[in-house]
């Protein structure tokens, strides 16, 4: 049964230009697995499912990060004020890890990135035993992407972070485009094991899925968060 709570908007933080956090406060006996997500009831009809951002060792808050596009539910977001009361429902979502020293093929299309950097941070604050961790990040350019300072100094041994822009205008460290096959064979070394999440739009994860299928990556060792609502 999925549970219900009451809660209260704290905070805003601006992340890009179109991705905004909302900080709310955490209810008593919320308790989620980093990689869930919420549904992020504001009224009057208006809810949809968000993942949540952050860690679930953070005890004060639960954040969620939404895509800015002018919609009616974004309007209400924005016109939250401070202390406002809200529901939301949940948690919910198996797109979380399986505790294994596997290499863990992170792959984030733009806000898909919201439960992936929770999975991070997470695997940051706990120190727990991890084996290769690799994300691939895709954005439109250098200022699109969510939370980069954060996640090119995260503290996970043995962490790679590899940048796509459709765009790549001064950084020239990443690649140019959308991320392809070509790109994942390129930067995870070859493994029947390994594991890979991906986590973005509908028509991104579709693609990604194609092209691992390119490679031989099995379905089973595929995990996706599909964000429907965008295409
Ligand atoms: C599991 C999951 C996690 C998500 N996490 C995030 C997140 O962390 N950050 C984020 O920005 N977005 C996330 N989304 C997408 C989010 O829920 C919204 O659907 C999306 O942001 C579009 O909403 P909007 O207010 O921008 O536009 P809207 O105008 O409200 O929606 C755009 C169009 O999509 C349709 N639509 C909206 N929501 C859904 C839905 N759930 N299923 C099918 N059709 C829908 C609407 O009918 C409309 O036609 C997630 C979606 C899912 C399913």
């Amino acid at each position: 049964m999925t549970m219900e709570y009451r809660t209260e908007f704290i905070e805003r933080i601006e992340r890009t230009p179109t991705a905004i956090s909302y900080r709310l406060k955490m209810p008593e006996h919320f308790i989620f697995t980093a990689g869930q997500y919420i549904l992020v009831d504001l009224g009057n009809k208006q809810a949809h499912p968000l993942s949540i951002s952050y860690c679930p060792e953070e005890t004060e808050f639960i954040e969620v990060t939404k895509r800015m596009t002018g919609s009616p539910y974004c309007g209400r977001l924005e016109s939250l004020k401070k202390g406002e009361s809200i529901t939301i429902k949940g948690p919910v979502g198996k797109f979380c890890i399986a505790d294994s020293s596997e290499t863990l093929v992170m792959i984030a299309g733009g806000i898909g990135i919201t439960p992936i950097r929770s999975i991070l941070t997470s695997l940051e604050k706990k120190k727990g035993n991890i084996g290769t961790v690799i994300l691939i990040y895709g954005n439109l350019n250098r200022e699109d992407i969510a939370f980069r300072d954060e996640l090119e100094n995260i503290k996970i041994a043995d962490f790679h972070l590899v940048h796509v822009l459709s765009d790549n205008s001064g950084m020239e460290n990443a690649y140019k485009g959308f991320i392809n096959a070509d790109i994942i064979s390129k930067e995870v070394p070859r493994s029947s094991s390994a594991h890979y999440m991906v986590s973005g739009p509908p028509v991104m994860v579709e693609a990604i899925k194609k092209a691992l299928a390119t490679i031989d990556v099995a379905e089973d060792q595929i995990r996706t968060d599909i964000f429907l609502g965008y295409s």
